[in-house]
């Protein structure tokens, strides 16, 4: 008879939200809601769904997401984090991409809070960051003996300032 293997299901991961100040619910300054999530956040505060969507979303650069507040920690947070525990207020009506992240064994922010702690020696610290992105060109830059991909990291900004310099 073949042993029986017992699985875990539950996929190992390398964090603790439970010890983080919340970075995925405040250092992105979107958070995006569909329809499902809307009609997920009405039920779970017993309101319509225009209410839901008028109080507790917004359009960003034509991009529904949830409103954010004044954060005590970062700069912003979203308006459903309890400022206090650090943890979200609307935990089984959270929207899909919450749910989801971040979606692989590792959360690149706790590491960066074990990282920090470690190196400053401090179990109470908190590194604050704050997240952009910026669109980067790739260019193909070729020789006689072979070609390679790269990223032209200068833009027009660069440009600019080397003008003034
Ligand atoms: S940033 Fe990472 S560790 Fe912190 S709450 Fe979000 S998913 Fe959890
Ligand atoms: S809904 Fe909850 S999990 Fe999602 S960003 Fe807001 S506080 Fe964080």
């Amino acid at each position: 008879m073949a042993e029986r293997v017992i699985k875990d299901e539950q996929p190992r991961v390398y964090f603790d939200c439970s010890k983080c100040p919340a970075y995925c619910c405040s250092v992105y300054e979107r958070v995006k809601v569909t329809k499902r999530d809307i009609t997920r956040l009405a039920k779970h505060f017993g309101v319509t769904y225009e209410q839901a969507r008028f109080r507790y979303t917004r359009l960003r650069d034509g991009e529904r997401v949830l409103k954010r507040v004044e954060d005590v920690v970062f700069h912003e947070t979203c308006t459903f984090l309890d400022q206090e525990t650090r943890g979200c207020t609307i935990y089984h009506a959270r929207p899909g991409v919450c749910r989801g992240y971040p979606g692989r064994p590792r959360c690149a922010y706790y590491d960066l809070l074990r990282f920090e702690r470690q190196q400053q020696g401090d179990e109470n610290v908190v590194p604050l960051v704050q997240i952009t992105f910026r669109e980067v060109k790739d260019v193909v830059v070729s020789d006689e003996d072979s070609s390679e991909e790269i990223y032209e990291w200068g833009g027009e900004q660069d440009k600019d300032a080397d003008k003034n310099e």
